[in-house]
């Protein structure tokens, strides 16, 4: 049950670190979080960024943070905005470091690091404004509540 995998204390680490990370830029981040990716990771990641409305942003300005956790998939995916911006490794180094935490099992702490990072990258490209809107929940979204949505 991917409900599960966090303990409430992990989730509101999660949580609170992309309300963090959204304190320096107008970028929304999301986590999604499921049991099995059975295809390509960024099609899965690009699936759940189009299911999630993630390309509603008004600077289509959304980042995904993907987790599978019983196949340990995982992927990083902004929107058109931040791709027209950045360069075609701007999420290596986070994805690098996520993915050393989580094979010592640092899940909530190494997304958390990771979204933090996150933000503080996209502080350059989209800094924050002072009349910001949450256009995208901070909460976690996970693959079963999602089927039962459809
Ligand atoms: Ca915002
Ligand atoms: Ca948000």
């Amino acid at each position: 049950m991917t409900e599960t995998f966090f303990t409430p204390e992990q989730q509101k680490l999660v949580v609170d670190a992309i309300a963090n990370a959204e304190l320096n830029t107008s970028g929304e981040i999301r986590v999604h979080i499921e049991s099995i990716c059975k295809e390509d990771v960024l099609d899965r990641a690009a699936f759940m960024f189009e299911k999630l409305k993630m390309t509603k942003t008004k600077l289509r300005n959304g980042v995904l943070f993907y987790l599978s956790v019983d196949d340990h998939k995982f992927a990083i995916l902004g929107d058109s905005g931040i791709n027209a911006q950045v360069p075609k490794n701007f999420w290596n180094d986070i994805k690098n470091h996520v993915i050393t935490e989580f094979k010592k099992n640092n899940y909530a702490s190494g997304l958390s690091e990771g979204i933090i990072m996150a933000g503080e990258q996209l502080k350059t490209h989209f800094p924050h404004e002072d009349d910001d809107v949450d256009e995208l929940s901070n909460e976690i979204s996970y693959g079963k509540e999602m089927l039962n949505d459809e």
